[in-house]
């Protein structure tokens, strides 16, 4: 049995007051949930409050990026030695840091590695953009995608990963996928795992959908055999909407 997963990706927005503010609100609304795994990823400055303020709660903290180094000479990293201190998870291979930044499964790879090396869980994110899908490539491209960002994952290592499908034509739109569109693309992930690391690993992994996820959308998608959770960006900004996701 999986264990809902859902998390907010608060991308490049919200000083540290504005963020502790939201960390509060949501440990106070969140409190009573058990049945779901809840964490948030703040901007790098704002980690360390927001790790204070949520540390005896529910909530969970990631980081949205990570250097594939552990230190040295690299201006502008952080590296995972340093998130390890307010960190359990780190969201890698966000399409926003492929399309703008450069980052591609090889880097994604390198990233996933040192993630687990340093105990952090990566949440991997894959997904096609508009034209791919219209070119009937999801699959090809999702299957590439994951072959690279696991290339020389164990067992062990997938144990501890967490895959985030994101269509990426779903991301800040407002254009979500059908819960039939995801589903369709979850169970050929989890078939792919299957095929690479056994029954039992690709039974466990949770595998999230992200794109557009409200909370007026967010049942139909979790209904889904394989939907293990959500990834939330533009509404994970906002206490009374992140919590109407995760409450659904
Ligand atoms: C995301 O950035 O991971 C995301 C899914 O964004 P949004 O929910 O705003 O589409």
């Amino acid at each position: 049995m999986r264990k809902l997963f859902i998390a907010g990706n608060w991308k490049m927005n919200k000083n540290v007051k504005e963020s502790v503010s939201l960390a509060k609100s949501l440990i106070n609304r969140l409190k009573d949930v058990q049945d779901k795994d809840v964490v948030v990823c703040p901007a790098f400055t704002a980690l360390s409050q927001v790790y204070e303020e949520v540390k005896d709660s529910n909530v969970k903290v990631g980081a949205q990026n990570m250097s594939f180094e552990d230190e040295g000479a690299y201006t502008g990293e952080i590296s995972p030695r340093m998130l390890k201190d307010f960190c359990e998870y780190v969201i890698l291979g966000h399409s926003e840091r492929r399309q703008y930044f450069g980052e591609d499964d090889e880097i994604v790879n390198k990233k996933v590695k040192k993630a687990l090396e340093h105990g952090l869980k990566p949440i991997l994110c894959i997904g096609e953009t508009l034209e791919e899908r219209d070119g009937d490539k999801t699959f090809d491209i999702i299957e590439s995608q994951l072959k690279k960002s696991l290339k020389n994952m164990d067992k062990n290592d997938m144990k501890k990963i967490i895959i985030a499908y994101e269509p990426i034509w779903a991301i800040g739109t407002g254009k979500t996928a059908t819960p039939e569109q995801a589903e369709e693309v979850h169970v050929f992930i989890r078939k792919v795992i299957k095929k690479s690391y056994g029954d039992e690993i690709a039974s466990e992994l949770r595998i999230l959908y992200g794109g557009s996820v409200k909370p007026d959308n967010v049942k139909t998608l979790m209904e889904k055999e394989d939907i293990d959770g959500a990834l939330v960006g533009g509404a994970s900004l906002d206490a009374e909407s992140f919590s109407g996701i995760v409450d659904f």
